[in-house]
């Protein structure tokens, strides 16, 4: 698997999570529309809304898992792709960390092995 690839998965989850989202909203709203739509239209006789609604319903939870899929795989994936932390090497006298290669350690000064 390439970076590149990684990079593009990444960004498309960034890009899915929010719009799955968006698109439970709607859905949500979906059966509320129909309903107002048909009582306008004198038509709400004429169509079945308790299994619009849970058409509604049911695509608004697919919608949510979507966007909680998407958010934790970039949130899982994020660290991986992007920058990754510098190599550090523990001082064993003070205990903080220095640049992997440093000769001293930047806090006590003394030689690091
Ligand atoms: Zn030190």
């Amino acid at each position: 698997m390439t970076g590149e690839w990684q990079d593009a998965k990444l960004a498309i989850a960034k890009l899915v999570a929010p719009l799955s989202l968006w698109m439970a909203a709607g859905w949500a709203a979906y059966p509320y529309a129909i309903e107002y739509i048909s009582k306008q239209s004198g038509e709400l006789d004429t169509i079945d809304l308790p299994e619009i609604r849970w058409f509604g319903l049911a695509a608004a939870i697919a919608c949510i898992v979507v966007a909680v899929m998407s958010a934790g795989y970039y949130f899982m994936n994020r660290d991986d792709a992007g920058t990754q932390a510098p190599p550090t090497e523990r001082c064993p006298y003070c205990d903080t960390d220095n640049p992997a290669g440093a000769s001293a350690c930047a806090t006590c000064g003394r030689r690091l092995a």
